[in-house]
């Protein structure tokens, strides 16, 4: 199972790589992990105790990737819940103040010019340091088609928003003719300049990444998609074939991470997934640090390790392969850099390059 290969539950492989299937086959219970892995006692009683905090849901594909015999296994640590989701003190529901910026159901605007819209409260699987543990899975977060008109007429009446991110929840969840008429709606305000896509598809359920979703898209360009790999395990032959249905449709793709502890917080990891990331035509744009969200502790690492992660990837890897670190706050994302830039020196300014050798040259007056 470890290795990708279909498991009992799907010989025919026409079923294994049918998305609705895999969404109708995902795993809900202790029981049914137990079909991929072997989950400890604390895995075991995590399911059942946080089941009324934040859903427990997997794809059988993303099932398949995780080690059956390793608890720390990067992939099955981002889905697979532990007791101590528990205990964290200091976590809150909405660390972006997120409910505050938001002028109409599941519309977050912190920037003038663009907002994230969570189209729906659903994921093809929960990840268990989501940003929205807050409302997705939860059905007082879902859209109603009406909801959903109701924020489209928002941004016909807001003449500044020129970029809209469809967001959730995932909004690859959508069946094509619901996201087709959703696109359509927003492709027809005429300020509205591009419209991305906020997904973990590729990543966790690949197969919904089809040929007809992407011709679909294509009639709406300019659509651009960002999408959601943390760990090089995840770089799988069928997740790049979905990278690559995208960018032949004319889609450019992005991916933004966030640094986990245990899973991605080594510069020999982080490194092994941009450079994947990158021969998969796929190019890393943001690695957040975790938010000060409840259930998460255990995830979060130290900013200054975060900054020496990125230090180490400088010059050492082409600059397409490194991302740019940040620290998302209720006022705008903030980039995590280290300070290569020592400042001015009468005439001259002076920088450190990526070996820590200094560079001095004149700097023209203001
Ligand atoms: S796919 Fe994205 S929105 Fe859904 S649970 Fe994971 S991080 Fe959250």
């Amino acid at each position: 199972m470890a290795d990708g290969s279909p498991v009992q539950a799907a010989p025919d492989g026409a079923q294994w790589s049918d998305w609705t299937w895999q969404m109708r086959h995902r795993i809900r219970t202790a029981e049914d992990l137990a079909a991929y892995v072997a989950p400890t006692p604390d895995e075991t009683q995590a399911v059942s105790a946080l089941a009324d905090r934040f859903r427990f849901v997997i794809t059988p594909y993303y099932a398949s990737l995780m080690d059956p015999a390793d608890p720390d296994c990067p992939v099955r640590r981002q889905v697979v819940p532990r007791m101590a989701e528990l205990a964290d003190p200091a976590g809150l529901a909405d660390p972006l103040d997120e409910v505050a910026h938001s002028p109409v159901k599941n519309v977050v605007r912190v920037y003038a010019d663009r907002i994230a819209f969570c189209v729906n409260n659903e994921c093809a699987l929960y990840c268990r340091y989501c940003l929205r543990k807050r409302m997705v899975g939860d059905e007082d977060w879902a859209m109603k088609k009406r909801e959903l008109s109701e924020a489209v007429d928002w941004i016909r009446r807001t003449p500044e928003i020129r970029d809209v991110l469809l967001t959730g929840g995932d909004p690859l969840v959508f069946s094509d003719d619901r996201l087709e008429w959703l696109i359509a709606e927003i492709r027809a305000i005429p300020h509205v300049e591009i419209i991305r896509l906020g997904t973990r598809l590729p990543v966790t359920l690949p197969f919904r990444v089809t040929d007809a979703l992407c011709d679909m898209l294509a009639r709406y360009h300019p659509i651009w998609v960002n999408t959601h790999f943390n760990h090089p395990k995840e770089l799988t032959p069928e997740a790049a074939e979905a990278c690559d249905r995208l960018t032949r449709a004319g889609i450019p793709v992005g991916n933004q991470s966030v640094l986990l502890r245990g899973i991605n917080d080594d510069a020999e990891t982080m490194k092994a997934l941009c450079e994947g990331l990158v021969r998969m035509r796929v190019r890393p744009y943001y690695v957040y640090q975790a938010q000060m969200l409840e259930g998460t502790a255990h995830f979060r690492v130290p900013v200054e390790r975060g900054i020496e992660i990125f230090r180490a990837l400088r010059g050492r890897t082409s600059g397409y392969a490194i991302p740019q670190y940040v620290l998302d706050t209720p006022y705008g994302k903030v980039p995590l850099d280290y300070p290569y830039l020592r400042g001015r020196e009468g005439d001259d300014i002076v920088v450190e390059s990526y070996d820590g050798r200094v560079w001095r040259e004149p700097n023209p007056p203001d």
